[in-house]
């Protein structure tokens, strides 16, 4: 049985942060000080981040960030891990929690229904009930729920221009899912803009929903976007949906390509993985610079001699940020 004293947190809050830069700094401290790593945005509009530590560090983590009144209602979806998902911490300003060119909406004035995870399985399954996957194309290739409207998108972004194709869902039931539920809620709130009238969110998204109703109905494999690369949610009636990259045949093995300098995750099987020496393509194979294969198609990252406070940048002295962590 292997250790799992590791946890990986997802989540989000939308709340107004007056002042993201000195808030980042300080955020940015705790994880320094607690050996929390990961990737965090700050913005005006809220928080966001994906971060890995020790279960006892993830949990001194979750009461840092909710005993801030303003991020109180943070749902964090919770996974255990046998070690870190991520190589150092990032903690960044962004003018939005997730790029999406809806900067407009802000999903605490509008935004769909949340539908818990028990709630969404009763429920998805009805006749005028559509469900809409709001992730992009590499997302949903490899997995997504069963009968699910998906959309040809590469980023979040062209979401809004995708629409016109879901007119004639305008007068049914409309529930939205993503990874974690961040991108629904604003792309449920955009849908009531757009003048459909009964539109939910799935609360917490494919990751809650694994943990809290295994998952089920869920086809293929999660993309996440830490070193994980993709996990599966589904522990009732898991299927395969993705193909591999090289021959087309139906495969879930993701394999990080080779080359260092592509660096994209794509399923290959296991045969065309040996063949293709774990490249992504010819060019990739003859790379000067690609990493021999193991088999695995995952490549450690070298975290030797890594030191958290070489990405932090902070203006305010250190001590001034310690006085504002313990008031
Ligand atoms: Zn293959
Ligand atoms: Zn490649």
């Amino acid at each position: 049985m292997e250790n799992l004293d590791y946890t990986i947190l997802l989540y989000y809050c939308y709340a107004e942060i007056s002042d993201p830069e000195a808030y980042r700094q300080e955020h940015h401290l705790f994880c320094i000080e607690n050996n929390i790593r990961g990737r965090v945005i700050v913005s005006d509009e809220g928080l966001n981040g994906t971060v890995s530590g020790l279960r006892e560090d993830c949990i001194r983590y979750m009461d840092y960030v909710k005993s801030d009144p303003r991020f109180a209602k943070t749902d964090f979806k919770i996974n255990d891990y046998h070690q870190h998902a991520f190589s150092k911490i990032n903690v960044r300003y962004k003018e939005e929690i997730v790029h999406s060119s809806l900067r407009h909406i802000n999903p605490n004035i509008k935004t769909g229904k949340h539908l818990e995870p028990a709630a969404f399985k009763k429920m998805k399954d009805g006749d005028d009930v559509v469900l809409l996957d709001v992730r992009s194309n590499y997302e949903h290739e490899l997995g997504k729920f069963k009968n699910a409207v998906t959309l040809d998108i590469e980023n979040f972004r062209d979401f809004p221009e995708k629409l016109q194709e879901l007119e004639h869902l305008k007068n049914k039931k409309v529930i939205t899912y993503c990874t974690g539920g961040i991108k629904c809620e604003k792309a449920s709130a955009y849908l009531l803009e757009q003048g459909f009238q009964d539109v939910y969110q799935l609360h917490g998204g494919i990751i809650r929903y694994g943990i809290e109703e295994d998952g089920e109905d869920f086809e293929g494999k999660c993309y996440v976007f830490d070193n994980r690369i993709a996990i599966d949610v589904n522990k009732v009636n898991p299927t395969i949906v993705s193909t591999c990259h090289i021959c087309g045949n139906k495969s879930d093995r993701m394999v990080n390509c080779a080359n260092p300098t592509c660096n994209l995750h794509v399923p290959i099987c296991e045969k065309c993985g040996w063949e293709m020496e774990g490249a992504c393509s010819d060019a990739c194979k003859t790379h000067p610079e690609k990493r021999p294969y193991n088999g695995t198609g995952y490549y450690q990252k070298n975290t030797n001699g890594y030191n958290p406070y070489k990405g932090f940048y902070g203006r305010l002295d250190k001590d001034k940020l310690k006085s504002m962590l313990n008031r």
